[in-house]
């Protein structure tokens, strides 16, 4: 056996834990920027209580509200200067993937005057400012991982940036904050959960470790996952989500992302579509591709879904994700270069081709025309 593990973001899991643990702000200074989104903050209830919890600890804030889906370099470059205007010790992060994501880089650009751009570069001169995560959706498993995915339009992609120094001092998760989410922003964000146990399970860097925490979070989604097509879904189901998207970040932040993430960033760049949808309308194809390069963990991975087979896997996924994006011929080769101009196609236990990032996209989506 030869494995690391290294993930020393302190979590607090609960309801009511962000002003029970009030304290552990008080740790990282006396000035406190919160990144954030433009409305889901205040409306999931978490927006007041992380300022109830600044307060009460006497530390000072502002907010910076101007981040949106899908994170340019134009909106992490402003809020890195509302940084440098306001001088905060910490930055607490209060979202999605998006508005965390960015606050990464905001804790980097408000210390460091460099370009967006070259936040790829790591090495930065002064080290990032201490980031506080709360997350408010259950999905990318930001609040546990040292990944910033960004938008990068000079490249037409989403790229992603890794830095231990990124990792969240401490996360606060409460389920509660979820339940303002839109059905379908909540089955999107559970499918891109299950992407990153899943994924992390067939990657090349998976580890013992990883792999325990992928089939525990995979078996835990797996006894929940007959609720995503309900139009209500339960707090307590909530909170197994939360849980399993938080063991899916652990997962990646040791194994990284696969094909299904590189491929889903051109669906999403190109057609707007929902980056957990995207996950999830190649999932299936993509165990279908590692059906006999790795049996005994499709086997694993079935019985922890509590499935019968990967058509049943691929059925599932089919029903919480009806009508699939069109592409033309033309755009399949184009997404396929950028795909596996990645990191993430290397690390694919099952190292696609350019042919095979083609059947990928081929099988999973409706192809036809030369656009
Ligand atoms: P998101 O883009 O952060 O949010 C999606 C939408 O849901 C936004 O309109 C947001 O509103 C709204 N929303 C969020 N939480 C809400 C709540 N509690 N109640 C009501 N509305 C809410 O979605 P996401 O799927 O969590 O994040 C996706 C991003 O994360 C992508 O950019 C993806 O590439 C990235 N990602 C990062 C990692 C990582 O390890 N760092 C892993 C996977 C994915 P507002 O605009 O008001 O916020
Ligand atoms: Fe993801």
């Amino acid at each position: 056996m030869q494995f690391g593990y290294y993930m020393p973001t302190r979590i607090f899991f609960g309801q009511g834990c962000v002003v029970q643990n009030q304290a552990e702000f008080a740790k990282w200074g006396k000035r406190a920027l919160i990144v954030t989104g433009r409305n889901s903050a205040r409306v999931s209830g978490a927006l007041q209580d992380v300022c109830a919890a600044l307060d009460e600890q006497n530390i000072a804030w502002e907010i910076f509200d101007q981040i949106g889906e899908n994170p340019t370099f134009a909106m992490v470059e402003a809020g890195g200067a509302a940084g440098r205007n306001f001088r905060p010790d910490m930055v607490v992060a209060i979202g999605g993937g998006s508005p965390l994501d960015a606050a990464k880089a905001i804790a980097v650009l408000t210390v460091n005057e460099i370009a967006a751009a070259q936040l790829y570069d790591g090495n930065y001169a002064v080290e990032p400012l201490p980031i506080l995560a709360v997350p408010i959706t259950a999905g990318t498993g930001s609040e546990v991982t040292q990944y910033s995915v960004l938008t990068d339009a000079e490249r037409q992609t989403k790229r992603g940036f890794a830095q231990a120094s990124l990792f969240a001092k401490a996360a606060f998760l409460d389920a509660r904050y979820t339940q303002s989410l839109s059905h379908a922003v909540t089955v999107d964000t559970a499918v891109d959960a299950l992407s990153h146990c899943v994924e992390g399970y067939f990657a090349k860097r998976a580890t013992v470790i990883s792999d325990a925490l992928a089939l525990e979070a995979i078996r835990r989604f797996g006894e929940v996952c007959g609720e995503l097509d309900k139009p209500e879904i339960s707090l307590a189901v909530r909170e197994v989500l939360l849980y399993v998207s938080m063991l899916g970040g652990m997962v990646i932040a040791q194994t990284s992302t696969t094909a299904v993430h590189a491929l889903g960033y051109s669906l999403t760049y190109f057609h707007q579509v929902p980056h957990g949808r995207a996950n999830g309308l190649l999932m299936g194809e993509y165990l279908q591709f590692h059906a006999e390069t790795a049996p005994d963990k499709i086997d694993c991975l079935l019985a922890a879904m509590q499935m019968q087979s990967i058509d049943e896997f691929k059925q599932w996924l089919d029903n919480l994700f009806p009508g699939k994006t069109c592409l033309t011929e033309q755009q399949v080769e184009e997404y396929a270069v950028l795909a596996a101009k990645t990191a993430n196609i290397a690390n694919t236990l099952r190292q696609p081709d350019h042919a095979e990032l083609k059947q990928l996209l081929r099988k999973s989506l409706i192809v036809g025309g030369e656009g």
